[in-house]
């Protein structure tokens, strides 16, 4: 069995869905559990809702209509009237929920997770009528999630059990599932949403549930890249990938994977392919775990807008327990935090810049001079190794001695894998784009 998921692009044109219909009778042998973003674009729409008057979520919502109307034409010429019957339904209902009086998380996500509902009607319609038995399975009927609405986690042992007494009977008739990514239902029933860019969250959770052989990411570009294509030129396919160069490269900001993806194809063991729907012969990357290490550079990645918490405080001096006490404040408030750096009288923390911090600085204020800034990105050189290769950290900081940038914090982690530095959001780009030429393009990958 395998489990392949589509992306936002790879749903949204005439095109790429006869590819998705191409893909999975090409793997029909192999049992394939299809699994669905929205369209490209919808959830963005979707969202801006909260946030509209009502004039204008009436056009947001035409709008939504609009694009899948128009892509169900495109695909079907003629298609049959239920199609436009069930787009119209699932726009009243986000209307009736537009209508309750309080707006709350639980109810954003219940309106966001129509994204995905008509993206998978289209693509389960899609492959039925080129051939291939296929149902619609809304994923709030297999993935049981905590109540953590807008990022919710699941639950590993009653997500497996509903997963597979839902699926394996088509599965085993030959059917295709085709289920919605991003959203899944807490224990009492409320939809919930696993966070943006959630879909690959989604199926590798099902390949963990199913104990698929492969997890299948087909999305716009050919795999894991060197760096981000959209913001560095001439960036390579790495054609293999480990578990933890993947999990630290989606966690460091590689927007090509939700950060959560790895975690439960490692529990299972499942290899994870990354691939793309444009070229569907092209190799991809696939993401094992690497027995033979080698240092390298991998990859790097970064994040355009961080937020930096210092502390300062001579409390600190000679005290015990300063630091659990700062960091059970971090958890208390559910606020995940990424790179840490500790001196005798301060300690600075980074953090991405949707967390709210407003309770956890009133509590830190209690007993610590707090500053807190948003000026700053994260720059992230990923790859097995990698703090051991030779003159490593020279090479780095004379490639930014020569472009001016400073920097103002820097991480080697301890796992030998990821070298983190903190500097200006405005010299970012310039920084990924001039590290890529000189540490990957030039030196070759192995070192
Ligand atoms: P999908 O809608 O298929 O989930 P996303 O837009 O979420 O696609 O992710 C794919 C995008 O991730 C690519 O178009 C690319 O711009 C971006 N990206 C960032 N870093 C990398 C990287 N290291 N390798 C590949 N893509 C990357
Ligand atoms: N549609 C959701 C989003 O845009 C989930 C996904 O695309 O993976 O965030
Ligand atoms: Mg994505």
């Amino acid at each position: 069995m395998i489990i392949a998921k589509f992306g936002g692009t790879s749903v949204s044109t005439k095109d790429r869905i006869q590819t998705i219909c191409d893909i999975i009778r090409s793997e029909q042998k192999r049992k394939p559990v299809v699994v669905v973003s929205a369209i490209r674009g919808v959830t963005d729409l979707l969202l801006s809702l909260h946030s509209a008057s009502r004039e204008e979520q009436k056009n947001i919502l035409s709008t939504i209509e609009q694009i899948h109307s128009d892509l169900i034409r495109s695909y079907w010429q003629n298609p049959p009237l239920d199609f436009s019957w069930y787009m119209k339904r699932c726009i009243r209902e986000i209307t009736a929920l537009l209508g309750r009086k309080r707006y709350s998380a639980a109810l954003q996500d219940r309106i966001v997770s129509y994204g995905e509902i008509m993206s998978s009607f289209i693509i389960s319609k899609a492959l039925s009528f080129a051939g291939i038995p296929a149902q619609q399975v809304v994923a709030t009927k297999l993935i049981v999630t905590d109540n953590n609405f807008g990022s919710a986690e699941f639950l590993p042992k009653e997500t497996r059990q509903k997963t597979k007494k839902t699926l394996i009977p088509f599965i085993e008739k030959g059917i295709v599932p085709v289920v919605t990514g991003f959203i899944g239902s807490s224990i009492s029933g409320k939809v919930t949403t696993l966070g943006r860019g959630g879909s690959d969250y989604s199926a590798a959770i099902l390949g963990y549930a199913l104990r698929a052989d492969e997890i299948q990411i087909w999305t716009d570009v050919d795999g894991i890249l060197t760096s981000d294509p959209r913001v560095v030129e001439n960036t390579e396919v790495l054609s293999i990938v480990s578990y933890r160069e993947a999990s630290e490269l989606a966690a460091f900001g590689a927007k090509v994977l939700h950060p959560r993806t790895i975690r439960p194809a490692i529990s299972a063991g499942i290899p994870v392919r990354v691939l793309n729907t444009l070229r569907p012969t092209a190799k991809g990357t696939r993401i094992e775990e690497k027995s033979v290490k080698q240092r390298h550079i991998a990859a790097i990645a970064a994040k355009r807008k961080i937020t930096l918490v210092n502390l300062y405080s001579t409390d600190m001096l000679l005290s015990k327990g300063f630091l659990a006490r700062v960091f059970s404040i971090f958890a208390k408030h559910n606020i995940s935090v990424d790179l840490v750096s500790v001196s005798e009288v301060s300690v600075s923390v980074s953090l991405d810049n949707d967390e709210d911090l407003q309770k956890v600085v009133t509590e830190l204020k209690e007993f610590t001079q707090v500053t807190v800034s948003q000026s700053f990105g994260m720059v992230s050189l990923i790859g097995e190794g990698i703090v051991g290769i030779q003159n490593i950290m020279k090479n780095i900081f004379s490639v930014l001695d020569r472009l001016n940038i400073m920097v103002k914090m820097i991480s080697l982690g301890a796992t030998d894998i990821n070298i983190s530095l903190v500097l200006a959001s405005s010299q970012v780009d310039e920084a990924v784009a001039v590290l890529h030429k000189e540490m990957i393009l030039k030196k070759g990958k192995t070192k």
